[in-house]
């Protein structure tokens, strides 16, 4: 191995050039053992890299850490608010649309409209109570007496077409 590349210091006693091993300067003689772990001891304690470093770090984590969990309490708060306060009707051919409640409430927070056209109204009624009030509300959907009054009419016309029918 060629001498250059090995770690070498300054003896701190004469200035010569020693093999950073050597435990006793070749030049002046003197122990180097001592002031050698003193160095290191130095060195590590005040690394201003490392220092700067694990503090910039520390920092961070300050200040990303809380103002992260803020931010997403804020967005969940945000969501909770707009949930107890407006229905959002999903699968409606028209289109994703958003209707305000009259109070405040968590339930039938989704309103799949297609689900409730498919079904009979009184199911409907019964499995998302606020979400069909809502709807009539709007419009979206025929309210309970105009409901009542159509099936009044169908039926009758019904029996009179099956009476007709008997009557032939
Ligand atoms: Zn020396």
């Amino acid at each position: 191995m060629p001498q250059d590349k090995e770690k070498s210091i300054k003896c701190p006693f004469c200035a010569e050039e020693i093999k950073a091993e050597s435990k006793k300067c070749k030049h002046c003689k003197e122990w180097l053992d001592k002031n050698k772990n003193a160095q290191t001891e130095t060195s590590q304690q005040s690394n201003p890299d490392i220092i700067e470093t694990e503090k910039t770090a520390a920092l961070k984590k300050d200040i990303t850490a809380p103002t992260l969990w803020t931010l997403a309490g804020l967005i969940i708060i945000a969501f909770i608010i707009f949930m107890g306060n407006y229905h959002i009707i999903t699968g409606s051919k028209s289109g994703m649309s958003i209707i305000k409640r009259d109070t405040f409430s968590f339930s039938d927070f989704l309103i799949p409209m297609d689900k409730i056209t498919s079904m009979p109204y009184l199911a409907a009624k019964s499995q998302y109570p606020v979400g069909v009030k809502a709807l009539q509300r709007e419009g979206i959907i025929e309210g309970h007496n105009a409901f009542v009054g159509r099936v009044k009419r169908e039926a009758q016309s019904n029996a009179e077409k099956a009476w007709k029918k008997a009557m032939e």
